[in-house]
C-alpha cells in the first residue's frame, strides 16, 4: 500500500506513520526527519533547509521534490510506503502524480483532523530526542528526569518549531499552502478524513480497517 498521511503539524501523523510502518512491514517517509537529518549532519541540503525550517516556513517544492525522488527509488520503496509531511503543496502533489505516473500511484491518503487549540496545546508540550527522533509530551507522556531518552539515550530537546509562535505560523502556512490538497485528493476519489483527536490506539486501529477494506476492494 502508498499511503499518504495529510494533516496540520501536530494532529499525529508522525506517531501514526511510525507505528504503522511497523505493522504493514513498510517504511515510513517523513522529509520532516530527512530533512532535520541533513541539519544535524551540516550537509549542504541542511545549510539551505534549516532557518526555514526554525521559522516553520516551508523549504522549497525543488529541494523537496528532489529529496522524496530519490528515497521513492531506494529498494525499500518497493512495496509501498508511509509518506508523512509530503506532498505539502500542490505542486509537490503534482510532481508525486508525475514519478508515480507508470505505476498504480497513491492508494489512500489520510487526512488528520484535530482541532486548532488542541493542536496547539500538543505541539508546544512535544519534546523530541535529538539522537532517533523519539517524540515525548510533556502532559501525556513526559520524558525521564534525567532527559535522556528511553529508548536510545540521546538529549530531549523541544524543537525550534515547536515553540508557540512558530505552532502558530507553521497552522498558517499550513491552511495556505497544504490544505488545498484536500481538495485535490477529494477530485481523485483517494480521500479519507479521520478523527484524530482521539486515543493514538483508536486512530491507529481505524487506519488498519480502512487499510484492510481498501485492499479487499483492490
Ligand atoms: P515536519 O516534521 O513534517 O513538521 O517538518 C518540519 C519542517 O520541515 C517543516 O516545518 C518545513 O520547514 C520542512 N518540511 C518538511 N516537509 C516539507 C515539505 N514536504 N515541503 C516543504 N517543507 C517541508
Amino acid at each position: 500500500m502508498r499511503f499518504i498521511f495529510l494533516g496540520a503539524p501536530g494532529t499525529g501523523k508522525g506517531t501514526q506513520a511510525s507505528v504503522l510502518s511497523q505493522t504493514f512491514g513498510i517504511p515510513q517517509i517523513s522529509t520532516g526527519d530527512i530533512l532535520r537529518k541533513a541539519v544535524a549532519d551540516g550537509t549542504e541540503l541542511g545549510r539551505k533547509a534549516k532557518a526555514v525550517m526554525e521559522a516553520g516556513e516551508l523549504v522549497s517544492d525543488d529541494i523537496i521534490i528532489g529529496l522524496i525522488a530519490e528515497r521513492l527509488a531506494q529498494p525499500d520503496a518497493a512495496k509501498g510506503y508511509i509518506l508523512d509531511g509530503f506532498p505539502r503543496t500542490l505542486q509537490q502533489a503534482a510532481a508525486l502524480d508525475q514519478l508515480l505516473s507508470h505505476s498504480a500511484g497513491i492508494d489512500a491518503v489520510i487526512c488528520f483532523q484535530v482541532p486548532e487549540d488542541e493542536i496547539v496545546r500538543r505541539l508546544t508540550s512535544r519534546r523530541t530526542c535529538r539522537g532517533c527522533g523519539r517524540n515525548y509530551n510533556m502532559i501525556t507522556d513526559p520524558p525521564p528526569a534525567d532527559n535522556r531518552c528511553r529508548d536510545c539515550g540521546g538529549e530531549i530537546y523541544q524543537r525550534d518549531d515547536d515553540k508557540e509562535e512558530t505552532v502558530r505560523n507553521r497552522l498558517q502556512v499550513y491552511a495556505e499552502k497544504t490544505a488545498p490538497l484536500i481538495d485535490y485528493y477529494k477530485k481523485q476519489g483517494k480521500l479519507h478524513e479521520i478523527d484524530a483527536s482521539r486515543e493514538i490506539e483508536e486512530v491507529r486501529r481505524e487506519i488498519v480497517d480502512l487499510s484492510r477494506r481498501l485492499s479487499l476492494r483492490a
